[in-house]
């Protein structure tokens, strides 16, 4: 009964009626984080209509619906600039690798509509996407991904595509790396991401534009999860590297770079890329270069996290990599952070469970970033980085209403970011209590709370 009542009132208050474009709701909590103040702001006031912010501020318009959140923070929908929506490494990593194989690149799919669900209803109304490629399949499962979601056949956050990342011949991104040579009947080319040579790395680029690709992202250095590798050998020549960024940015994309090792990541902040994700070696020189530059740093403290955490999962040769990385980057952080380099807040999800993102928030303030800092790299910092800055990031008018609101204070403490309960996502409720998705995939009870989402 109490479910039905609850379920009831829901429809009654964000019905589709309710929801009608001339509707103007009030979100009212006792806190609002803005996305660009230095403090919280008391008795937070969103005011919303259609899609969009209308004003920001404590007066009431008559005739509206109001939600009132209670003892709550309000924010800006949170960002990931660094998640692979279409995959799951979080388990065993033979296993792991023995389904890719195995499964059906639809059933895959069908899995990432779960993981797009988890990742909105916790609080991340925008992602960018870093890579998606299924050995043997030319696939574009990120672009569907983001097309369904925009079209409304599916619930999930924005999504920014880079469809497979760029890299060379053995290097971090080939998928036919670690196993038996000729295994999958050819060697990758560039439609598989893997490119040699700056004119090849172009056409690289070129294909990925041509089928969906919004932003580009390339591997400059070995990584942790790749078993042919070394984690911190360059794997791009400076020349291919500015072939990347020079194609990439004639056809208005983003670079972003995974990067490791400081050799990789001096070179490619000098060819121009937008963001090095993880750089976990990168020394205080490099790190003065980036800032001077104005290149960010997505840290993904979350995926070294997860992998130390569960060790055992990983073979020998990795659990090494992952060691030397972890060991490093810590002190990596930290200074970053003291010398002022832009942080843009992602995760690597995929790594770990879907869902789990706003745990990079603890471990960046347990790292020396201020809580507000924190908040910031996934709102403000991020739109930004991402070139979406006039339409989310900050609550203003005229924003897109992406909202989301959590319990309590996050400035005393970070984790109330990982109890976000309410989720908008262009005026539209995603959810606004107990989370609808499962990422185990398994048949869950009939939810508690049923939620109108178009
Ligand atoms: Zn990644």
């Amino acid at each position: 009964m109490r479910s039905t009542s609850r379920i009831l009132a829901i429809f009654l208050c964000f019905g589709v009626a309710a929801q009608a474009a001339d509707q103007i709701i009030v979100l009212k909590a006792e806190r609002m984080f803005d996305g660009k103040s230095k403090t919280l702001v008391q008795n937070g006031v969103v005011i919303v209509q259609g899609n969009a912010i209308v004003d920001v501020g404590s007066n009431l318009p008559s005739g509206a619906q109001v939600i009132d959140l209670g003892d709550a923070t309000l924010a800006p929908g949170f960002m990931d600039a660094h998640t692979h929506l279409t995959l799951d490494y979080s388990g065993d990593y033979n296993v792991r690798r023995l389904h890719e194989l195995d499964l059906n690149v639809s059933e895959q799919a069908i899995r990432a509509t779960i993981f797009a669900r988890a990742t909105v209803e916790a609080g991340f109304t925008t992602v960018r996407d870093l890579g998606s490629r299924f050995v043997g399949s030319r696939e574009f499962v990120d672009v569907a991904l983001r097309n369904s979601i925009n079209k409304g056949v599916i619930v999930g956050p924005r999504m920014l595509v880079a469809t497979k990342g760029i890299g060379a011949t053995g290097g971090h991104f080939d998928p036919t790396s670690g196993f038996r040579d000729f295994l999958f009947g050819r060697e990758p080319d560039y439609s598989d991401g893997i490119a040699d040579g700056p004119e090849e790395i172009r056409k690289a680029v070129r294909f990925e534009v041509k089928n969906g690709a919004d932003v580009i992202k390339g591997a400059v250095s070995g990584g942790v999860l790749s078993l042919a590798d070394e984690v911190d050998t360059p794997q791009l020549t400076p020349a291919e590297m500015a072939a990347l960024v020079d194609e990439s940015h004639r056809l208005r994309k983003k670079v972003a770079v995974h990067c490791h090792g400081d050799q990789a990541a001096r070179e490619a902040i000098e060819a121009g890329v937008d963001s090095i994700e993880h750089g976990s070696f990168m020394k205080p020189e490099t790190l003065t270069r980036m800032k001077n530059k104005g290149t960010f740093l997505t840290p993904t403290l979350m995926a070294t996290e997860w992998i130390m955490s569960k060790l055992d999962n990983y073979p020998p040769a990795l659990q090494a990599k992952a060691k030397a990385a972890g060991a490093a980057r810590s002190d990596m952080f930290r200074n970053a952070v003291k010398l002022g380099v832009k942080i843009s807040f992602g995760t690597d999800a995929a790594v770990f469970p879907h869902g789990q993102n706003a745990k990079e928030f603890k471990l960046m303030v347990d790292l020396g970033m201020t809580p507000i800092d924190a908040l910031k790299s996934a709102t403000a910092n991020d739109a930004e980085l991402l070139g979406i800055a006039q339409k989310v990031g900050t609550l203003e008018k005229g924003k897109l209403a992406d909202i989301v609101a959590m319990p309590g204070d996050p400035a005393s403490d970070i984790t109330a970011t990982e109890r976000v309960f309410f989720v908008m996502k262009e005026g539209k409720i995603v959810r606004n209590g107990p989370p609808i998705a499962s990422t185990d995939a398994k048949p869950t009870e009939p939810a508690d709370v049923v939620v109108p989402v178009d």
